[in-house]
């Protein structure tokens, strides 16, 4: 077992309706040394290719995104969520259906901070659906970019997410893979 499925058995609840809680080290409080451990091995992980930015979403995807910059010293852009302004003409915009919220978000990124030259890694906390991932491929696609990966805390593995982003042919990268959780019986397993 790894350092982040043993911390999500000792610290992580499931609550109804398929969701993990895990404030108290990535959603809420931040465990600076869980983090680190993240974004040390989200690097060992795509060691072999070359980014030049971090595109995550906000909110909890930032603290991750942060400290892989720091390793990889490259800048870390977060798509903003919510209303955008009248004119989207400076703004990259796509949509994702948040799962945790149950309400489509416009995703959206202004236009100097995403280009044509890039090489992305994208980073978040958590992968259900992919609705937030794909959101964000769409942006680096708007802006002519190039996602070279993509780097994930915990992947729901019951839900889609995974397998369609496999399937389209991306580099995924998920550290805690979760096989199944059961808010009863508060068991979680891990795909191995
Ligand atoms: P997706 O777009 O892949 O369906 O969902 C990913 C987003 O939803 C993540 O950015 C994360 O914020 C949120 N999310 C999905 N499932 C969970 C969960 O079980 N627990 C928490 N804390 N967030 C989740």
């Amino acid at each position: 077992m790894n350092f982040l499925e043993e911390k999500i058995l000792s610290d992580g609840t499931v609550k109804q309706g398929n969701i993990l809680k895990i404030d108290n080290f990535l959603n809420h409080q931040i465990d600076i040394g869980i983090m680190r451990q993240i974004a040390d091995e989200l690097k060992h992980r795509f060691h072999d290719v070359e980014v030049n930015k971090i595109l995550t979403i906000e909110a909890s995807g930032i603290a991750i995104a942060t400290m892989v910059g720091n390793l990889y010293d490259v800048p870390v852009v977060f798509a903003k969520k919510g209303e955008t302004a009248n004119s989207t003409d400076d703004k990259y915009v796509s949509h994702a259906y948040s799962f945790t919220h149950k309400q489509m978000n416009n995703v959206f990124v202004s236009q100097p901070y995403l280009n044509s030259t890039d090489r992305v890694l994208i980073v978040d906390d958590f992968l259900a659906d992919g609705q937030a991932v794909h959101a964000l491929i769409d942006l680096v696609h708007q802006a002519g970019g190039e996602v070279v990966g993509i780097g994930i805390a915990v992947e729901k593995g019951q839900q889609n997410g995974g397998r369609l982003l496999r399937e389209e042919g991306y580099r995924l990268e998920s550290i805690a893979v979760i096989e199944e959780m059961d808010w009863k019986t508060q068991r979680i397993d891990f795909r191995h």
